[in-house]
């Protein structure tokens, strides 16, 4: 069987180039297409970005002879990932939708339209369901699915489990977000370096709002959101890749420390699907007392786990641990490859 062809939105930022090497050699992806702004397109890949690849010591030679093209639904390609600045996804994405496309998104601009799927397959893949809904009312041949924000995706697989096994009620959570999840160029290096910064925009608005939608549930109309409410601190550190979470929940029923702990380490809803990009467990609880740490523990699962360790006591909810999940990887690209994969074996793609 042949296989089903990609193109790449946004295939010269952060995110994109991290498209570009986890495709590689995709069983069931190729990529025929390669596209970003008018300051790229025309250009090979290589030419492009001599200097700025930086996610790993080389680029894929599949990419390097490739001519960047402009974002316009006229692509060789079933499927697009799009990776594009948010300033223009919006347009873009509708674009390739109405003219056919499937378009699985990192963008936030579509996460919270009520007939746009914001999908985490271990958690609500129930919500493909939207896609009929989305298709009838905006007259699309083609549909829109979506990833969350990078710091979302981490606490909502782990609070997935909680939610399931003991209900939950309120989340109160601290980020520590690297510098990569800013994009290319990102946050000036005067300002990070040696420093912490407490401010991203938009970035606590996502964090408590997106969590509602995606532990919603469906009806006729679009998404229910879930009841819990969620309290949000965002901060940017000097650390390349990883965002760190330190995250307090009050649970619906009252437990143990041993039970959590144990619900968290059998959490491992993809098991079984045959979805290539899926990690063998999505929850990785580490016991050692100081870790999770980004050096370390970023790439656990090939950088699409989330990793939680100290989960204690708290004083004021029930209890509190930290969460650790690496941003370009299940926090971006990862998370919008695996939707795709979701799409296929569902049948939508
Ligand atoms: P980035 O490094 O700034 O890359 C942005 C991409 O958008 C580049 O390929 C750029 O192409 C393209 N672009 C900009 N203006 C364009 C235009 N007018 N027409 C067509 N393409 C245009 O950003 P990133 O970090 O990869 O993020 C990409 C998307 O993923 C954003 O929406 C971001 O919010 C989201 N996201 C990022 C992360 C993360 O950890 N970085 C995590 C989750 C979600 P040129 O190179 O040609 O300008």
């Amino acid at each position: 069987m042949g296989k089903i062809s990609v193109g790449i939105l946004g295939a010269t930022g952060m995110v994109g180039q991290t498209l570009v090497r986890l495709l590689e050699k995709h069983k069931w992806f190729e990529v025929t297409e390669l596209a970003a702004s008018d300051r790229s397109s025309g250009k090979s890949y290589g030419e492009i970005m001599k200097g700025r690849w930086s996610i790993s010591p080389e680029m894929p030679k599949y990419a390097e002879e490739m001519v960047i093209k402009e974002c316009n639904p006229d692509l060789r390609c079933d499927v697009v990932l799009s990776a594009l600045d948010s300033s223009v996804a919006l347009e873009i994405e509708n674009k390739f939708a109405k003219a056919g496309y499937a378009v699985s998104s990192n963008a936030k601009n579509h996460r919270m339209e009520n007939d746009v799927p914001l999908l985490i397959p271990e958690i609500n893949p129930d919500h493909l369901a939207l896609i009929d809904m989305q298709r009838k009312k905006r007259g699309w041949k083609g549909f829109i699915v979506t990833d969350p924000n990078c710091s979302t995706i981490h606490m909502c697989i782990a609070l997935k489990p909680l939610f399931d096994s003991f209900g939950l009620e309120r989340i109160s959570v601290t980020t520590m977000q690297a510098a990569s999840g800013a994009g290319y160029p990102g946050v000036p290096s005067l300002d990070i370096i040696d420093n912490v910064i407490p401010f991203i925009s938009d970035e606590e608005d996502k964090l408590e709002n997106e969590p509602l939608k995606i532990f919603g549930s469906i009806s006729g109309s679009g998404v229910i959101n879930a009841g819990f409410r969620v309290s949000a601190s965002c901060n940017r550190v000097p650390v390349r890749y990883g965002h760190t979470e330190s995250i307090s929940v009050k649970l619906s029923r009252k437990t143990d420390r041993e039970e959590v702990i144990a619900t968290l380490k059998k959490f491992s809803p993809l098991s079984g699907m045959g979805l290539p990009s899926a990690p063998r467990r999505s929850v990785v609880y580490s016991e050692v007392e100081n870790r999770p740490q980004a050096r370390f523990d970023a790439l656990v699962e090939g950088g699409m786990a989330s990793v939680v360790g100290r989960l204690r006591k708290c004083n004021v909810l029930d209890y509190k641990f930290t969460v650790l999940g690496h941003n370009l990887i299940r926090g971006a690209a990862g998370a919008a490859l695996l939707n795709a994969e979701l799409l296929k074996v569902k049948g939508y793609i």
